[in-house]
């Protein structure tokens, strides 16, 4: 079986979605801009979700769901909220269809419009909001933890597999709080839960900041992030949490009685990662020969494929692995023992090569007599030949290795890709030429930002997160500056 790939280098974003549809991940539907999640891209998600789950409940968080529609008023409620999502709603209007009149087949009911119309969720402040007015009254009901994993819609106008779709799915933090500063250091550690996970789990490096102004999400006083580079050197937003300050309890007239027994409005958080992280994983560690796992996410860790003549052969090689994928599993170990008789170990290792499976071992009728199997590495296409009471140690360790190799893979990249710059020039020839992120000085304005992306289509990534403050002037207009900014081309 051929591959067929279209390279990294040739074309990157035909790669890409070559990549998802042909590794079975995804692919596009029949309604624009929605994609159909296959099983084992939904494999994959599953993982993440567990990992997250859990780290959201370590750190204090329930689980709970809102419903899909939201009363078109409440998102009107919070101006700048609207303002942002207006433009991408899908709204409900009717509640029924009928038989036209003239058999041309199926219309709405006019008699069936909704008196007052929803909107399909974009993001579920608003409702949420609503309903925390209810469950809220004195401090000792604060403060609020909750997530919920949905699906939401934007319509949005140009879509791409994982990375932007009309409908996606994420998870949606929401918590309520009696201070400013609870809710502030709540939003901070929320953008570090993200970090470890796609670190440490997903094995890409990303880099911690704040949001300027303009690119902050609508209704948020401040947006913290997570940002991560992918291999054509353009940045990906892998994650947000956004400090919402006391913006939808004033519109949704959430107070609390304090201590002291006065009414205050109550502070807000709101947090998200959704299915783009898939994109991310993706377009961050796979080559032009398919994908490249993380261990920790890969829904088969090691394949083994036998190579025999004659079924005799494959009865004793199976009578050897058999026991092996049960020792492998008691450590816990995700295995797929691939026996079909349909198909040649060639296009086996094909297809696992391009599923990403970080380990693949086979084993023949020599390594029969040898005591021995192939063991070869995804990540650096490496093959040797273990001793066979040495394979279960040496695959827990191996993949570890590739856990940790694939992400500092990334993260050499990454530092090959990040440039300090002091004129514009160079910042024009850098995000031109070499692209990555770029640390330059930057006048704080909006005026400059929107300048700098009209003629470089460069944004800014980030303010980062805890660096040093650094006297300096604006690459663009000269006026003083006390800490660099991350600028890249964005998806
Ligand atoms: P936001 O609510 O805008 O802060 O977005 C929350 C998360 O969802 C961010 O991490 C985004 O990367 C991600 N996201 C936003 N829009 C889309 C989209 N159209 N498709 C997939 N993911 C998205």
């Amino acid at each position: 079986m051929g591959k067929n790939l279209t390279s990294r280098s040739e074309d990157y974003s035909k790669w890409y979605n070559e990549l998802v549809v042909k590794s079975d991940l995804a692919e596009n539907s029949g309604v624009r801009g929605c994609m159909v999640i296959k099983p084992y891209g939904f494999a994959i998600w599953e993982k993440m979700q567990a990992q997250l789950d859990k780290m959201f409940k370590e750190t204090g968080h329930e689980n709970a769901y809102f419903p899909l529609f939201i009363p078109k008023s409440y998102l009107s409620k919070e101006a700048s909220h609207v303002e942002g999502f207006a433009k991408e709603c899908a709204v409900v209007t009717h509640y029924r269809l009928k038989n036209a009149e003239d058999g041309s087949g199926i219309v709405v009911d006019e008699d069936a419009k909704l008196e007052e119309e929803l909107i399909v969720r974009p993001t579920s402040e608003t409702i949420i909001w609503d309903t925390y007015r209810k469950w809220v009254q004195s401090y000792r009901d604060l403060p609020i933890m909750i997530n919920q994993w949905a699906n939401v819609v934007r319509w949005e106008m140009r879509t791409r597999l994982f990375l932007r779709t009309a409908e996606f799915l994420w998870q949606e933090g929401h918590t309520a709080h009696a201070t400013r500063q609870e809710a502030l250091e709540e939003a901070e550690q929320m953008m570090h839960v993200y970090a470890d996970f796609v670190e440490n789990y997903m094995g890409v490096p990303v880099i911690k900041g704040t949001k300027t102004e303009s690119e902050r999400f609508a209704g948020a006083e401040e947006t913290y992030c997570i940002e991560a580079l992918m291999q054509d050197g353009k940045a990906l937003q892998a994650g947000t949490s956004h400090f919402l300050g006391q913006n939808f309890a004033k519109a949704f007239d959430v107070k609390f009685a304090n201590r002291e027994g006065k009414q205050e409005y109550v502070w807000a958080t709101s947090w998200g990662v959704s299915t783009r992280l898939m994109g991310a994983l993706v377009m961050t560690h796979s080559d032009d020969n398919g994908l490249v796992l993380p261990p920790k996410l890969a829904p088969i860790q090691v394949v083994i494929v036998p190579i025999y003549k004659g079924l005799d052969q494959l009865d004793s090689i199976s009578e050897k692995v058999d026991s092996l994928v049960k020792e492998l599993r008691s450590k816990g170990i995700s295995v797929k023992y691939d026996k079909r008789d349909t198909h040649k170990p060639g296009f086996k290792f094909n297809e696992y090569e391009l599923k990403g499976v970080p380990v693949r071992i086979a084993v023949g009728q020599r390594d029969l007599e040898n005591g021995t199997y192939e063991v070869a590495r995804r990540d650096t296409l490496q093959k040797e030949s273990v001793n066979a009471e040495d394979v279960v140690s040496k695959i827990e360790s191996l993949l570890q290795e590739i856990q940790e190799n694939i992400y500092k893979k990334a993260l050499d990249y990454r530092k090959d890709h990040m440039t300090v710059v002091d004129s514009y020039e160079e910042f024009k020839q850098v995000i031109e030429e070499k692209g990555g992120f770029v640390a330059a000085h930057w006048d704080g304005t909006m005026e400059t930002e929107d300048k700098i992306k009209e003629e470089t289509k460069a944004t800014i990534r980030c303010i980062p997160f805890n660096t040093e403050k650094e006297e300096g002037k604006c690459m663009v207009t000269g006026k003083p500056s006390s800490q660099r900014v991350l600028f890249a081309k964005a998806y």
